[in-house]
C-alpha cells in the first residue's frame, strides 16, 4: 500500500484534473472553489496526522504499538495513514535493528472490543478489512475499559495505542495528539493523530482515494454502534433533508456524489443516491459534525 504517495501526489492537482474534464460541466466556479478548498484542507490534515504518527514511530517500536480498530470510518482513515507512514518510515524492530522493509512484518497489531450486538454488514467489513490490511486483530467481547485491560495484560509490551478519535466526538474536545489515559482506564499512551479532522475531510479522503468502507454508511448510518443502539441518522431522511436549506453544502454534496458514482461504476451492488427504496441519503451527505451521532443512543 502506498497511499501516502497517492494522496499527496493526486491531491496536488486542482480539481477538475485531466481525468475529470468530462465532468467539469457539472461544476460551476463556486463549486470548484469549495471543492479545492476542501482538498487543500484535507491535504493539510493528512500532513499533520502523518507528522504525529511519524513522531511516535521514532519513540516506539512496532511491537510496542497497536491500533484500535472497529471497522468505523474514522479508524479506517487512521489505519490507512498508519500504513502509509509505516511504508515510508524507517522503523526499528525488536532487536533494535533498522528495518526499512515493513513487508517483512505483514501483521499489524490491533485491538477490537465488541461490546454490542453488531450489524452483520459491520462484521463482514471488519473481517474483510482485517484480511486486506493484514491486521492481527485481537477481539474482546466486554466493555471498552475491560477490553483494553485484558489486551495490555495479554500483550505487556504494548505501550501506546493509535485511536481514531476526533475533537467533535463526545468528551474529546480537549484531547491532545499524544497523552496518557486517565481516570479508571488502564495505563497506556493514547496516540490520536486525526483529532482535527472533520466529517468532510473523512469523506473526502475515503471517496477520493476509493477506499472500501462499511456498506452501512451508504444506507444513512453516520456512526456505527450496535443494532440495539444505532439507527440511520434522522437528519439524512430524504423527506426532511429536502426541506432544509443545505445550499452552503451543495457543492461538496455534488462532488461527493460525483466521486461515489464514479467509484461504483462497475459495482453490481451499487445503490444510486436517488434509489426510491432508500429513505435516507448516504452518510457522506451529512456535513454538520455536531449531528454525526444523532443516530446513536449511546455515545460509546
Ligand atoms: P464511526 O463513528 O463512524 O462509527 P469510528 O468507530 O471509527 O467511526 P468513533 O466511534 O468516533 O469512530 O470511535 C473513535 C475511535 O475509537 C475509533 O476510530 C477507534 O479507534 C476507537 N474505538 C471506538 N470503539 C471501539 C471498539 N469497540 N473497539 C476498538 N476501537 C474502538
Amino acid at each position: 500500500l502506498n497511499s501516502t504517495d497517492l494522496t499527496l501526489h493526486d491531491l496536488n492537482h486542482e480539481f477538475p484534473t485531466s481525468n475529470d474534464d468530462t465532468h467539469s460541466s457539472l461544476f460551476n466556479h463556486d463549486d470548484l472553489v469549495q471543492i479545492n478548498s476542501l482538498r487543500n484542507d484535507t491535504k493539510s490534515k493528512i500532513r499533520e496526522s502523518l507528522r504525529v504518527i511519524a513522531s511516535q514511530l521514532n519513540v516506539y517500536h512496532l511491537n510496542q504499538l497497536s491500533i484500535s480498530y472497529n471497522g468505523g470510518k474514522d479508524c479506517l482513515v487512521l489505519l490507512i495513514l498508519y500504513l502509509s507512514q509505516l511504508a515510508t518510515t524507517t522503523t526499528t524492530d525488536n532487536n533494535n535493528n533498522s528495518n526499512k522493509n515493513f513487508s517483512k512484518k505483514p501483521l499489524l497489531d490491533s485491538i477490537y472490543i465488541n461490546y454490542e450486538h453488531n450489524f452483520s454488514d459491520l462484521d463482514s467489513f471488519i473481517d474483510a478489512s482485517t484480511l486486506s490490511y493484514h491486521l492481527h486483530l485481537t477481539n474482546y467481547s466486554c466493555d471498552l475499559i475491560q477490553g483494553f485491560r485484558n489486551y495490555l495484560s495479554k500483550f505487556p509490551s504494548k505501550k501506546a495505542i493509535l485511536i481514531g478519535v476526533r475533537k467533535n466526538d463526545p468528551y474529546s474536545q480537549h484531547l491532545n495528539f499524544v497523552q496518557n489515559t486517565d481516570n479508571n482506564w488502564p495505563s497506556f499512551i493514547r496516540i490520536n493523530p486525526i483529532l482535527n479532522w472533520n466529517l468532510k475531510n473523512i469523506w473526502f479522503f475515503i471517496l477520493f482515494l476509493k477506499i472500501n468502507y462499511c456498506s452501512l454508511y451508504n444506507l444513512g448510518y453516520t456512526s456505527l454502534g450496535g443494532t440495539n443502539s444505532t439507527i440511520k441518522n434522522p437528519n439524512l431522511l430524504k423527506i426532511k433533508f429536502a426541506l432544509l436549506n443545505h445550499s452552503n453544502n451543495s457543492s461538496i454534496q455534488k462532488y461527493f456524489t460525483h466521486l461515489y458514482n464514479k467509484n461504483n461504476k462497475n459495482n453490481l451492488d451499487f445503490i444510486p443516491i436517488n434509489d426510491p427504496l432508500q429513505d435516507h441519503y448516504p452518510a457522506f451527505f451529512l456535513q454538520n459534525d455536531l449531528l454525526e451521532r444523532a443516530g446513536r443512543f449511546k455515545p460509546f
